[in-house]
């Protein structure tokens, strides 16, 4: 029925439009919008009062409150892949520039919409079907925390799941790449994903899985090759627990919010932390300097944040690594210093960005060193081609072109 409304809707708005206004001004400047200031006109305000979504004049944050979005965008929460095939078929006609949301767990600002966008938010999606043997599919929206909660009551667990219990999505997790502690035993999380169903900026549909080329460029691809709809997950059983199938379920709970231990410390977090972290990646040889490399920046940044003990994680290489993340396939370490600020706290943004920079400088004057930019806080003045190199960044580029032709994903992060 919601589905039904659209389509009139955009008919009947599109076979007005097309009368009044010149087919080439209309979509010279990559908009239909044409009145960002006036709110009342737009067609997100038109899609809200039909109560196809919602439609939001607050700004949102992501994880590091260092980047807000615009204040005037439309939310989508979509629910099954037919719904975003015909919603991203619609924004193509009508050039609606799509952002993907997650669960806002980036730093770097990519989840956040610009004036007018459409955000179609993935939280419905937290299906999980058995899928055979030690393999699940869940949807995209799921926290990776919940899912492994869940996965506990059968005996099970990711082989590879983030650090510091609530955090990503699935399919957020995906678009940064996926570091974590056991990549140490099983290679990150790139390692232990089977295949991938996306929806492409055409609204056509494509399974991926790990035996085809495109599979490992989505990993750190931030959303900008397609809408991330399920996953297929290997699992492993949790040694000293019964192993029992894993029930197929329409929805995983949010454990985080009924359990009230969780619920609090999550909000404390959400509220009243800046929580940072600056991860550098290197071959496992060069583990020392690079941990010394990082301590210096730490020293000179001293009284920017409360500072934590570093992490240190080694990755196995198994099959590959993901060119967008660490183009080198062999074992690497990543190493991250972070800290945190309260509001109470002087925050400085300076600093912030000031040791990003020195990060990106100590990235740049060493070989095979890479940052983890898909998740961390500086995104817009990256030069993608200088962080890449030619040669990932042109066939990123070719992937783009197949997959988003129009660019109407995730616009501005790279293209
Ligand atoms: C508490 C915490 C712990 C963390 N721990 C780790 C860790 O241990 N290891 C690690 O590697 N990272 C970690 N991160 C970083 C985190 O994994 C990434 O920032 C991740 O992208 C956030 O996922 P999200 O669902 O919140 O995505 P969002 O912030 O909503 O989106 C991030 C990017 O992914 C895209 N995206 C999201 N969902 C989809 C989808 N379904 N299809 C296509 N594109 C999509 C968005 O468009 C955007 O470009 C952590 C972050 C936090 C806040």
């Amino acid at each position: 029925m919601k589905y039904f409304l659209l389509e009139i809707f955009l008919i009947l708005f599109l076979f007005q439009y097309c009368k009044e206004v010149n087919e080439k001004e209309k979509f010279s400047n990559k908009r239909i919008i044409t009145d960002s200031q006036n709110t009342d006109h737009t067609i997100l305000k038109e899609f809200a009062d039909l109560g196809i979504i919602e439609h939001h004049f607050a700004e949102m944050h992501d994880w590091g409150k260092f980047h807000y979005s615009k204040s005037n965008h439309g939310v989508y929460k979509v629910t099954t892949i037919s719904e975003i095939q015909k919603v991203i078929k619609i924004a193509n006609k009508l050039e609606i520039p799509v952002r993907i949301r997650g669960r806002g767990h980036s730093m770097n600002g990519s989840s956040l919409p610009r004036e007018e966008e459409l955000v179609l938010n993935t939280e419905n999606l937290r299906f999980l079907k058995n899928s055979g043997s030690a393999m699940i599919e869940v949807g995209s929206g799921v926290a990776v925390f919940d899912l492994n909660y869940h996965l506990k009551k059968y005996g099970y667990s990711l082989p590879v799941y983030n650090d510091g219990d609530l955090g990503p999505s699935i399919g957020g997790f995906i678009s940064a790449s996926g570091l974590a502690i056991p990549a140490a035993q099983y290679g990150g999380f790139w390692e232990n994903v089977e295949e991938i169903t996306i929806v492409d900026g055409k609204g056509n549909v494509h399974k991926i899985n790990k035996g085809q080329e495109d599979f490992r460029w989505f990993f750190g691809a931030m959303g900008q090759l397609g809408f991330i709809y399920s996953a297929r997950l290997n699992i492993v059983p949790v040694s000293g627990s019964e192993q029992k199938p894993v029930q197929s379920i329409n929805e995983i709970p949010e454990y985080w919010k009924e359990d009230p231990e969780h619920r609090s410390h999550r909000i404390k977090i959400y509220e009243d932390l800046r929580m940072y972290w600056y991860t550098v990646m290197a071959p496992k040889g060069s583990k020392s300097r690079l941990l010394s490399q990082l301590m210096q920046i730490r020293q000179k940044y001293k009284d920017a944040l409360s500072w934590n003990s570093e992490y240190i994680w080694p990755i196995k290489f198994k099959n590959f690594n993901p060119p967008l993340l660490y183009r080198w396939q062999k074992d690497f370490v990543a190493i991250g210093i972070w800290g945190y600020n309260t509001p109470s706290a002087s925050f400085d943004a300076r600093k912030m960005l000031g040791i990003q920079r020195a990060v990106s400088e100590l990235v740049k004057s060493n070989s095979e060193y890479a940052s983890y930019l898909q998740a961390e806080l500086a995104i817009e003045d990256v030069n993608w081609r200088e962080v890449w190199g030619d040669e990932i960044f042109k066939e990123f580029k070719s992937l783009k072109s197949k997959y988003d032709p129009v660019g109407i994903l995730n616009q501005g992060l790279v293209f």
